[in-house]
């Protein structure tokens, strides 16, 4: 086992790093051993969603490192950067149990320097989904992810498919920068009655978290549809948006996208890939979710 040092709290089984320089000493150790490492960027409030992923990596690599991060940059003036669940210690209690070898949880200025010159723009890739409505969203976890991946220099990076706009929009950055990571894509954990987990679930009231699985339910309801042969889906999903609206969603948006672009399609075609993904807020908790399709 390591020595602590003041801003690394050790445990049997898990090295929590604070800063850049003890978690490049650990990382040094680990690839001293000729050992593999996988890295699992998340921002805490762990759930069996991000357990997940940490077992993917696991089986990828020898050594899983998690970052715990809130990122600011990611967050629009009027969202939930304050309020967002911070739950250092459980999260870290909750990867010692998954095996994972190194938390690194830095503080902001450990990221970001007190005044920065840098940023990173999207050409294309954020215009639709998630990057239509929440501007500059996108940069600032391309920025995070980047840095991320220049501290850890991981060989994988696992990210769930729930936020399958950030697991496309990584793909092309690690292909566009040469970072030389292989990205993971992990499945969406769900609840018993359907609702993706996350962190934001927790803001949903009773009574929301009862309405809350509507949203994957009207994304069922539109596969299937399209499955049995409707290729142009527009009224259809007209009709789950009212639906929707009337059990007291408020639509970002709910629609057909292609994989590859991430533009919306009024049209399908046989042979290519869609993403069926929505947006809701249901009181101030905002849902997504998504199911991919190969017609
Ligand atoms: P977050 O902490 O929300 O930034 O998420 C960290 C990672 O966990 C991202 O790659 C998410 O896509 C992934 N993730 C979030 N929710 C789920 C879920 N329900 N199932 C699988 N992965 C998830």
């Amino acid at each position: 086992m390591s020595q602590s040092t003041a801003s690394e709290i050790s445990s049997d089984s898990v090295t929590v790093c604070k800063t850049i320089a003890d978690l490049r000493a650990q990382l040094t150790s680990i690839r001293n051993r000729g050992e593999t490492i996988a890295l699992v960027p998340t921002m805490g409030a762990l759930h069996e969603g991000h357990i997940s992923l940490i077992e993917i990596a696991g089986k990828r690599a020898d050594a899983v490192v998690v970052s715990i991060f809130v990122n600011p940059t990611q967050f629009g003036p009027n969202e939930d950067f304050d309020s967002y669940p911070r739950q250092l210690q459980e999260d870290v209690e909750s990867c010692a149990r998954a095996g994972v070898s190194i938390v690194f949880a830095p503080d902001r200025e450990e990221i970001y320097a007190e005044e920065s010159y840098f940023n990173i723009s999207i050409i294309s890739l954020n215009e639709h989904m998630c990057g239509g409505s929440r501007p500059g969203f996108f940069e600032g976890i391309v920025l995070v992810v980047n840095k991320l991946f220049n501290i850890v220099e991981p060989q994988i990076a696992v990210f769930g498919q729930k936020d399958i706009q950030q697991v496309q929009i990584l793909r092309q950055m690690v292909k566009e920068f040469h970072h030389g990571i292989e990205i993971v894509s992990g499945p969406i954990r769900r609840a018993n009655d359907g609702l993706a987990l996350s962190s934001r679930n927790t803001y949903l009231s009773d009574e929301e978290r009862v309405e809350a699985p509507g949203l994957y339910r009207s994304l069922l309801y539109i596969e299937e549809q399209v499955r049995s042969g409707v290729h142009t889906p527009k009224l259809l999903i007209e009709h789950q948006k009212s639906e929707l609206e009337a059990k007291g969603f408020e639509i970002d948006y709910l629609n057909l996208f292609a994989k590859k672009t991430l533009a919306p399609v009024e049209t399908l075609q046989k042979g290519q890939e869609y993403i069926i993904a929505g947006a809701a807020y249901l009181g101030k908790t905002r849902l997504i979710d998504n199911i991919l399709i190969e017609l």
